[in-house]
């Protein structure tokens, strides 16, 4: 739902602590050191939600790496998906070859992460795989593996941790969760 008047939005209300964020992005990245050592990979952040995750759990690894960029746009002002999905800033490196990574903050409808993985497998690479923080099991209206993930949550409309509502509460150290109708 749009919001009019930024005095009517509520302070969020922690959903996961910033130890229990901590400790699972550890646990993640133990997984994904396990899974590709001895390889060169290239991790890409989905841009802008995701940078925070990528930043705390790329620092994790153990194997050499690239990093990469790629935006794509969000929901605005909205808390709910439009279904679009609009390249903001690509990837200019040919990833042919490469055992790629894909870091995502949330999967909701799926419908971001599944374009994003279709478009990135056309380019070629050696292997592909994502990992998202969140995943919102109950909204998911498209068949997509997630084959790393953080934590299953419910419907809440989160924020913090790298993701925003209408640009605030990236910084938050935590997820928090702002309830709709605010
Ligand atoms: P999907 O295409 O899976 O519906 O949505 C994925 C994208 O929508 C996420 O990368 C994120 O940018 C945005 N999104 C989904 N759920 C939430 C949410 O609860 N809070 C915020 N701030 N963005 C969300």
């Amino acid at each position: 739902m749009p919001i009019s008047n930024e005095k009517e939005i509520q302070q969020p209300k922690i959903l996961i602590p910033e130890i229990k964020l901590q400790s699972r992005i550890t646990e993640l990245a133990y997984e994904i050191n396990h899974d590709y050592r001895g390889r060169e990979v290239t991790a890409i952040c989905i841009l802008k939600g995701s940078f925070i995750f990528f930043s705390d759990v790329i620092r994790q690894f153990e194997f050499p790496m690239t990093c990469e960029f790629l935006g794509v746009s969000s929901y605005g002002n909205k808390m709910v998906s439009s279904g679009e999905v609009k390249i903001t800033l690509d990837i200019n490196e040919p990833l042919e070859n490469r055992h790629v990574i894909v870091f995502e903050d949330i999967v909701d409808t799926g419908l971001t992460l599944s374009y994003i993985m279709n478009s990135l497998r056309a380019r070629k690479p050696a292997s592909l795989k994502s990992c998202s923080l969140l995943l919102k099991p109950e909204c998911l209206k498209t068949e997509i593996d997630v084959d790393y993930l953080g934590f299953k949550i419910g419907k809440e409309f989160v924020v913090g941790y790298g993701i925003d509502f209408a640009g605030k509460f990236r910084g938050l150290r935590h997820i928090g969760y702002i309830e709709h109708g605010h």
